[in-house]
């Protein structure tokens, strides 16, 4: 099969979060299954794009509203991400540093769609399938089937998975001409709650929708930020289908940020040298537990609660355990974590930014990874934490519930906990704590999590079948 996936983010390309992982995994895994799969994504100036070379595959020019603007594809010349990668340049729009964040995102992803679909019309043989991800991309599948000039591209399928429902990229409808003209019998097609809204009409669009867990998609239908009511009504075309990892960028054996390897053979030694290496960087014990948190610092995440957790933790449970946060986000979360450093005893340490290698670092060192989220459509991190041997104790939610099994429960290996409160998560950590001092079990579920098998050989399968329902 043909197949293009459309996004905003694709590792090592650009990458602010989960989507990127996936993106820049689930497409070679489908090549490896012998599929003809592909990738266009916008010309963001990152450190990838000079590390390679390109060929100009595209050039033309198309309109965003009254503005007319020239586009240019460029393809990866070797294909050496294992698929074929284009990135689709506009010049002073889409060509900058981060990917998310400026004022005009709406005109950048709304312009990269419109000449997205402007380039697929030329394609001669059109792909079996366009896959779109999130709000960013979820507007092709309206001017796909809706918009006049595109009439050639109504029989394509396509499928939006949604890898966080919270963001949905609305906008008023004095932007409606942003689209190439469209029958206007269709508006309610594109909108929500009285304004455009790219991710309900990509789900009220696409021939199918998936998400990235089956507890996500069931939560969605009851807390969806405002999109209940469509999730209810579309659920017969929607799915879940879990994020797999990708093993040749998360594998303790090889992987290209540690200095330490191990196995689960090696896995005391290789852990304990990862763990050194961090709490000599960090001003931590070794010979304590270390507990971490990676990811965004947002309500979302429940990374608000941290501060006090590490502070009821140390007043209540005691001084026995190191907490290290690596992360960025909301001001306020940022600030407070810099701040409890004070309080540090050489048991607590933060780095607020975005660090690849210290990430990685992070998940082969740790005893503990924490997941307090409030909502968790998929998550990775917990998966990367058990291929790397480090116990992730999670909120019950999302894809932590379908990957995270309690060890009260028969064949458990992490630590579960139900509320995002300050009190489930102290105790959740003290639960921990007792695993630590039960030194043989606590070996033996090390070893057994690294040998778990989360890759995508399944979920890669799973998203051809879904295909293979179109033909
Ligand atoms: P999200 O909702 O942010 O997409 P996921 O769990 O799906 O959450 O994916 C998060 C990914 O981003 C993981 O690969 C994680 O290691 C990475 N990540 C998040 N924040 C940081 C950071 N500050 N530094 C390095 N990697 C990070």
């Amino acid at each position: 099969m043909k197949i293009l996936h459309v996004s905003a983010e694709c590792y090592p390309v650009a990458k602010a979060g989960g989507l990127g992982d996936v993106v820049g995994a689930l497409p070679r895994f489908q090549a490896e299954l012998g599929h003809d799969s592909g990738v266009v994504m916008p010309m963001y100036r990152t450190p990838f794009l000079y590390a390679n070379d390109w060929l100009v595959v595209h050039k033309a020019s198309t309109n965003l509203g009254h503005w007319w603007f020239e586009y240019t594809v460029i393809k990866e010349k070797t294909d050496k991400q294992g698929f074929s990668l284009y990135l689709l340049d506009i010049n002073g729009l889409l060509d900058r540093e981060k990917v998310y964040g400026y004022e005009d995102d709406t005109e950048r992803f709304m312009a990269f769609q419109v000449a997205m679909v402007h380039w697929l019309n030329t394609w001669e043989q059109l792909p079996d399938v366009v896959h779109v991800h999130d709000h960013h991309t979820a507007l092709i599948p309206f001017m796909m089937q809706h918009s006049y000039a595109y009439q050639r591209l109504a029989g394509v399928p396509s499928v939006l998975t949604i890898h966080n429902a919270q963001y949905q990229g609305s906008f008023g409808w004095d932007k409606t001409i942003y689209l190439p003209h469209w029958d206007s019998w269709k508006r309610g097609l594109l909108e929500w709650e009285g304004q455009i809204n790219p991710l309900a009409s990509g789900i009220k669009c696409a021939w199918k929708v998936t998400t990235v867990s089956q507890t996500y998609l069931q939560e969605l239908r009851y807390m969806s930020n405002g999109l209940e009511a469509i999730f209810e009504y579309e659920q017969g075309k929607c799915i879940g289908i879990l994020n797999g990892i990708d093993f040749k960028v998360w594998n303790p054996e090889s992987d290209q940020y540690l200095k330490n390897h191990f196995t689960p053979e090696t896995l005391e030694a290789g852990k304990k040298a990862n763990k050194l290496l961090i709490c000599n960087q960090f001003n931590l014990d070794p010979d304590k537990p270390l507990f971490i948190f990676i990811g965004r610092l947002v309500g979302e995440k429940g990374a608000d609660l941290l501060p006090n957790v590490i502070r009821d933790a140390f007043r209540f449970i005691g001084r026995s355990m190191n907490f290290l946060i690596l992360g960025s986000g909301e001001k306020q979360v940022e600030d407070e974590l810099s701040h409890l450093k004070v309080i540090s005893q050489g048991d607590y340490n933060t780095y607020i930014g975005y660090n690849e290698t210290l990430s990685h670092i992070m998940y082969a060192g740790a005893d503990f990874l924490l997941m307090p989220s409030r909502v968790e459509p998929c998550g990775l991190n917990q998966l990367y934490a058990l291929r790397y041997g480090t116990i992730p104790v999670v909120r019950k939610t999302g894809g932590l519930k379908d990957t995270v099994i309690d060890i009260g429960n028969s064949g458990g290996y992490g630590i579960n906990f139900e509320q995002v409160s300050v009190g489930d998560i102290t105790h959740a950590i003290y639960r921990a704590l007792e695993l630590y001092r039960d030194i043989g079990t606590f070996r033996s579920l090390k070893k057994k999590i690294m040998q778990l098998d989360f890759s995508w050989n399944k979920s890669a399968t799973d998203y051809i079948d879904l295909y293979q329902s179109f033909q």
